[in-house]
């Protein structure tokens, strides 16, 4: 059976001093886990993670982007082949605020994914729709069509991803889709990772959205929720740790 695998997205906080204490206190608190974990930084700090991260193995470095291009003219851009140079292992692709904010399509987030997967890089692929979405009955459609784009693209290698879902309006909002709800979107997702590839069994399927200490637990004990992408929560050493946990016993 696979780890859970419980990754933090910091988004854009940190400090050279706050990145240090708080992963000091995540890796204290975390000896003998029985999970996978990562933490996906801003771009600036991944060469000071990468050196506090150096010399143990379950807290792996992670990036909250990467290029859909691969070299050149690109400016403010960060390539697959730079994330490597810090022995990056997790980048997310098509977070909804990336989406939001940068009208990233589901073709630049399945390009995104393929930069990333031929650089050896783990793609974390978000995909999850809006309440008009939910209220609207169309969740399903939507997830599947940010998904399908990126399994078009990325053929037989999206063995190789792991899948976020996440819905919009649970995200930084602390109202969480019930353990329920999520499972039901995640057996969807599992069904389409299983007929596009024989290997769909070694992609993990996170669960993101206002994720905390109290609800962990009964979010990763559905049988299709694999771990759990963390924003808020990833920021405080203890909640983290709970997460960590949690995620460990339901391993
Ligand atoms: C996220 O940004 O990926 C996220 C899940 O945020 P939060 O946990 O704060 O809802």
């Amino acid at each position: 059976m696979k780890k859970k695998l419980i990754a933090g997205n910091w988004k854009m906080n940190g400090s050279l001093a706050a990145n240090a204490s708080l992963l000091q206190a995540v890796l204290d608190g975390s000896k003998g886990m029985n999970c996978q974990a990562a933490v996906c930084v801003p771009a600036a700090y991944l060469a000071q993670v990468q050196t506090i991260l150096s010399g143990q193995t379950l807290v792996a470095l992670g990036a909250q982007d990467v290029s859909a291009q691969e070299v050149g003219a690109f400016t403010g851009e960060i390539s697959a082949g730079m994330l490597n140079d810090f022995s990056v292992r997790y980048a997310i692709v098509g977070h909804s605020e990336r989406r939001q904010y940068h009208a990233e399509s589901d073709a630049t987030v399945a390009l995104k994914a393929q930069r990333a997967l031929s650089a050896g890089i783990t793609p974390i692929v978000c995909v999850g729709e809006t309440l008009a979405d939910r209220e609207a009955g169309k969740t399903e459609e939507v997830v599947k069509r940010q998904l399908a784009a990126v399994i078009h693209t990325n053929g037989h290698c999206i063995s190789e991803i792991v899948v976020a879902y996440e819905p919009v309006w649970a995200i930084g909002t602390g109202r969480t889709a019930s353990p329920e709800q999520a499972q039901e979107v995640h057996a969807v997702l599992r069904a389409q990772l299983k007929a596009a590839t024989s290997h769909s069994d070694r992609i993990s399927i996170l669960y993101g959205g206002s994720m905390n200490a109290a609800n962990a637990a009964q979010l990763l004990a559905q049988p299709d929720i694999d771990g759990g992408l963390i924003g808020g929560a990833a920021l405080k050493a203890p909640d983290f740790l709970a997460i960590m946990a949690a995620g460990s016993v339901s391993a």
